[in-house]
């Protein structure tokens, strides 16, 4: 995690609210950044050999932060070395890819990547939409203090309201948004290029050599989605699913060891949703941290290591505060979501030592609801997308959600279509938890050389697979490698 005074940029989140407008560190102590670590979240993608990515910066990083981008297709939110930095993504983009410079076996580059990709992940350009925020943030307290007086259909109404003009917005791109990814396939190709090399060796992905991985989430709101849970287990298991069960701890229904023994005892997975779903989690740190407690508590009670925030609020910056090893609280692109952004990854990452799982395709709610849709077309058009970077497809269908006939057939649907895939392509289908280990393991592994070839070294390497990076006619190509693998 960099630490440095990027946080100045803030982050979109209910400390927008106007009455809640914290003091902000000077944009002159941001050109004190520390910027050792130049590579770092490039490399955590690939996991190459040590010192692959040799980065310099180019000069003096602005003090201010800004889009701007790298190539035609991909936007990116920071501090550069030069030329200018758009306060919104809307804006005509200046493009600084050909100031990123070849420079003996590296590059000389005019913006630190791990600097802007923590920018992507931590959502910390949404914050460059100060009024849109207030707006609607004020929208969101006005929801929650109508939520006990209105029904769902006044519901549905004011979130509509709220998620109007959605397909406007730019930036991150909708279905799914792969800036980060992006951003590391450009500077590897143009690692190999300074380094003159045609392909370069790195730990794969996903366990076995999977293509991608898959996780299927199941957010229990309501005392009725929880009577539903053990029929929704029948429906996944006859198609080859374990889900995980985000469970609310207080207030929403009784959560009995039973009904916890239900789940475990099935091969499903739990996590702790929320405290109590009243979407005040994230309204003040010292109520957060109050409830962050008991929060703990709840996740050593049911045995799990997992959690999400209710409507998915967050607040990367508090996550440290968390005794749980992964969160799932983060969309890829949220302009469909109450707290607006996106994380612009499809790929696990760490926050502190919190493992973040992004949320990368639309919730059922969303889709039923917003979009009044009742086919899979949008899953499937995510899907192909996730796959083309080998991410992970998450998904979050409430058990609620899928009681009416219709509804149930449209994640019958998603089911089906996710087993015929699974059938052409090697996906990795599991529960949040063995992402966690994996990633952590993967985390710590290295590509060395080892004699005329390469091995892969590190603790647990059991299943990892060693891979190559091409460049295929100036685009690159991932694959793991056939054994046996000399250089
Ligand atoms: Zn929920």
């Amino acid at each position: 995690m960099i630490t440095g005074p990027v946080r100045s940029l803030d982050i979109d989140s209910k400390e927008e609210c106007p009455l809640q407008l914290k003091s902000k560190i000077s944009p002159h102590e941001a050109t004190l950044e520390r910027v050792d670590n130049l590579s770092g979240a490039v490399n955590d993608r690939y996991r190459c050999p040590a010192d692959f990515f040799d980065f310099v910066l180019d000069g003096q990083l602005s003090s201010d932060g800004g889009y701007f981008r790298l190539g035609p297709h991909t936007t990116c939110y920071g501090r550069t070395s030069s030329g200018d930095r758009a306060p919104r993504a809307e804006s005509v983009l200046q493009d600084v890819l050909r100031e990123v410079k070849i420079h003996e076996a590296g590059l000389r580059l005019p913006f630190d990547p791990t600097e802007i990709i923590e920018n992507l992940r931590s959502e910390r350009y949404a914050s460059s939409r100060r009024m849109g925020n207030i707006f609607q943030c004020l929208l969101r307290r006005l929801y929650y203090l109508l939520r006990p007086l209105t029904n769902l259909t006044v519901r549905k109404q004011i979130q509509k309201f709220q998620a109007r003009n959605w397909r406007k917005v730019p930036f991150p791109k909708w279905p799914v948004d792969t800036s980060v990814e992006d951003i590391c396939e450009l500077l590897l190709l143009k690692s190999m290029e300074a380094k003159g090399v045609e392909k370069v060796p790195f730990v794969w992905f996903w366990p076995d050599g999977a293509s991608s991985c898959l996780i299927m989430t199941h957010d229990v709101e309501t005392e009725v989605g929880r009577n539903h849970c053990a029929d929704l287990m029948d429906v996944d298991d006859s198609l080859g699913i374990k889900a995980s069960f985000q469970i609310v701890p207080q207030n929403r229904y009784a959560v009995t060891q039973d009904f916890l023994e239900s789940i475990r005892n099935r091969g499903f997975g739990i996590a702790i949703q929320d405290l109590n779903h009243d979407g005040r989690l994230f309204d003040n740190k010292e109520e957060f941290l109050r409830r962050i407690k008991t929060i703990n508590r709840y996740g050593r009670e049911y045995g799990a290591k997992g959690f999400r925030a209710a409507i998915l609020y967050r607040k990367p910056e508090w996550y440290e505060a968390f005794e749980f090893a992964f969160d799932m609280s983060i969309p890829n692109v949220a302009h469909l979501d109450p707290q607006r952004g996106g994380c612009c990854t499809v790929m696990p990452y760490f926050i502190g030592n919190v493992l973040e799982l992004p949320v990368t395709t639309i919730q059922d709610y969303t889709l039923f609801h917003l979009l009044n849709e009742r086919s899979i077309d949008l899953w499937k058009a995510q899907v192909e997308v996730i796959l083309e970077k080998h991410g992970l497809m998450s998904f979050i269908v409430h058990p609620d959600y899928i009681l009416e006939p219709d509804t149930s057939l449209v994640y019958k649907g998603l089911l089906g279509y996710l087993r015929e895939l699974s059938a052409n392509t090697k996906i990795w289908a599991t529960l949040p938890v063995e992402v966690d280990s994996w990633w952590r393991a993967r985390s710590r592994m290295s590509v060395v050389k080892s004699g005329n070839s390469w091995r892969i070294e590190g603790d647990y390497t059991g299943r990892a697979v060693l891979a190559f990076a091409k460049n295929v006619d100036g685009k690159l190509v991932c694959e793991p490698a056939r054994a046996p693998v000399s250089v």
